[in-house]
């Protein structure tokens, strides 16, 4: 019985926290997509330190049409927009963050690993056999570097120990002394500030030290595309 009333009580408190009608003249119709969307979300849950107050609006994304309408919305209502990977270089303050903040689901946690394609070379040139591989932006760093090394592909070895998301990873430019993601990164998909969909070449990211132009460019990284070798990882 108690348990039941606990049950209870937790589904009217929910439902009251997802429609509470403060929440709803301050940010107009929230839109309908096919993750969720929470309200007062605690960002310590987000943040691998554990620490940051409640994020007004907290969208979990699913795929790119919810990225783009929450990107839409956040626009049109003229939100401030923070896209967030897994948390490991974020400081968030005890008093949270005003506005939508978007992490993307299981929806962008695929690898994929193409087959080789010949790059150009003259007669007499070595050709270079690039393997592609495509990374949603949600897969773990660790994640892509045991996959690229079971599949026998090198280039990612710089790259193995650092914590967080191929996102983040790219937004940081992440890497170490023994290399960072920009030697390897070819293009990303992404939505641009209006809410389009848009390929970015990796030279139009800005990416300098642990640094990039993707939060100026308004940008939220739904893949990248890596170019490894097969080789001796
Ligand atoms: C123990 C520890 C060791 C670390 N070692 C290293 C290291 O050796 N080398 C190194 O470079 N870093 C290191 N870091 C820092 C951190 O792990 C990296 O910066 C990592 O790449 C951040 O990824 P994240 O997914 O956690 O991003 P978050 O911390 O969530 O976000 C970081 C930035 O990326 C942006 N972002 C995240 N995802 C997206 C997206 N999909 N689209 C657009 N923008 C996005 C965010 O807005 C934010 O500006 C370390 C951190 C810890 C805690």
């Amino acid at each position: 019985m108690q348990l039941l009333q606990a049950t209870l009580i937790l589904i009217v408190w929910s439902a009251l926290v997802h429609f509470d009608p403060v929440m709803k003249k301050a940010f107009g119709d929230i839109p309908k997509i096919r993750g969720k969307i929470l309200l007062n979300e605690e960002m310590a849950k987000h943040t691998s330190l554990k620490v940051g107050g409640p994020a007004d609006v907290f969208a979990v994304a699913e795929d790119p049409r919810d990225v783009c309408t929450l990107v839409r919305w956040a626009t049109t209502q003229s939100l401030p927009l923070l896209v967030i990977g897994a948390g490991t270089n974020l400081l968030v303050s005890e008093k949270g963050i005003r506005g939508l903040v978007i992490k993307l689901g299981s929806g962008f946690r695929n690898i994929h690993i193409l087959s080789p394609a010949n790059s150009d070379g003259a007669p007499g040139q070595t050709v270079t056999r690039h393997h592609q591989v495509i990374a949603g932006a949600a897969v773990q760093m660790p994640e892509l570097v045991k996959a690229a090394t079971d599949a026998g592909l090198s280039g990612l070895e710089g790259l193995a120990g650092i914590p967080g998301s191929v996102g983040g990873a790219v937004c940081m430019n992440a890497g170490t002394q023994f290399g960072e993601i920009k030697d390897i990164l070819v293009s990303v998909r992404a939505v641009g500030p209006e809410g389009e969909l848009i390929e970015v070449p990796a030279e139009e990211l800005g990416l300098g030290y642990r640094s990039s132009e993707v939060s100026k460019k308004g940008l939220t990284i739904l893949e990248a595309t890596l170019a490894l070798r097969l080789g001796d990882p």
